[in-house]
């Protein structure tokens, strides 16, 4: 049995597994990544949480055939250096190099929306899947895509932003400073500042009630009040769907994957979000479309997608690829 350890450094926390060749994770450790601070403090952080999972794992460094990483930003995955982290505030480090001079263990390093779309095509919604696109409906709307069992990250390492396709010109200003993304409509974010809004219009609404139970408003406010009944929040939750159907539907039409998972709180709406967006999605696009073209189903490895695709990148262009 090969032994790989997956990092998932996000600006949060870093967290380290020690992943089996069968993407079992045999343990874990956190650390909290304590920004804003030095690329090199960070790396020895995850060195040292490396090392606690080792321990607990009751594994050397010298049973580890691989140490992957997923890390924010523009990653060149041949050279191994962060060119830019927006999130780390980080620029040109060479990453692979730093942490295989101290560990003498083979390192890779991926975009980390890549790395967990290709946890997710490993272990979790995408199995055995050829090609996929992941899209995670948080604070903002992350994707990676994989392609004949790889990760696809374009000719200089920044594809698959699918959250900033225009669906709607001239539409809702996006945090990349572009009108109309769908990130702008079909991210948590979005979803919530819908449900402000429709509120606002109709205050007698479940949706008002609900949040102010909670003490606030947020991604599941809509689809709760919805469930109970409120056919305002029924409206939300279908203008939401509607612009989600629609970059779905563009993804297929581009790319036609095998599969199309979602990830992020709002995924765990379940069937209320996958039944009507499925049945948007494959309507509008192109040629006719179902689950045996594309399915279209909720991500199932939640946080863990992040280690154990950083461990598979070490499965990347040996066991996955030429199947
Ligand atoms: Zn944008």
């Amino acid at each position: 049995m090969k032994y790989y350890i997956g990092i998932d450094l996000g600006g949060t926390n870093i967290k380290a597994g020690i992943v089996d060749e069968v993407c079992r994770i045999l343990a874990q450790s956190d650390c909290p990544t304590a920004l804003p601070r030095p690329a090199e403090e960070v790396c020895d952080d995850m060195l040292k949480a490396c090392t606690a999972t080792l321990e607990q794992a009751k594994i050397g460094w010298d049973d580890i055939t691989g140490i992957g990483i997923g890390c924010p930003g523009t990653v060149n995955s041949q050279s191994g250096i962060v060119e830019y982290s927006n999130n780390l505030a980080w620029h040109q480090f060479p990453m692979r190099d730093y942490l295989q001079s101290r560990t003498e263990r083979p390192v890779r390093v991926g975009n980390d929306a890549n790395v967990a779309a290709l946890g997710e095509v490993c272990a979790g919604s995408a199995k055995g899947a050829q090609s996929a696109v992941i899209l995670t409906l948080g604070t903002g709307v992350g994707s990676g895509v994989v392609l004949n069992s790889q990760i696809w990250s374009g000719h200089r390492y920044g594809a698959a932003e699918f959250g900033h396709m225009v669906i709607e010109q001239g539409g809702r200003l996006c945090t990349c400073g572009r009108r109309g993304c769908l990130e702008a409509y079909a991210s948590a974010t979005a979803l919530i500042a819908f449900t402000k809004e429709a509120i606002g219009r109709c205050p007698e609404s479940l949706m008002g009630k609900i949040a102010a139970e909670n003490g606030k408003i947020d991604g599941r406010t809509a689809f709760e009040a919805m469930r109970r009944g409120d056919a305002a929040a029924g409206e939300v939750a279908e203008t939401y769907i509607n612009y989600l159907a629609c970059g779905v539907a563009n993804i297929i039409n581009i790319l036609q994957p095998e599969m199309i998972s979602l990830g992020g709180g709002i995924s765990k709406e379940g069937d209320a979000l996958l039944e009507p967006l499925r049945k948007k999605a494959y309507a509008q696009a192109f040629g006719g479309c179902d689950a045996g073209v594309t399915r279209i189903e909720a991500c199932t490895l939640g946080n863990q997608a992040g280690i154990i695709g950083a461990a598979m990148l070490f499965h990347q262009t040996s066991e996955l690829a030429g199947r």
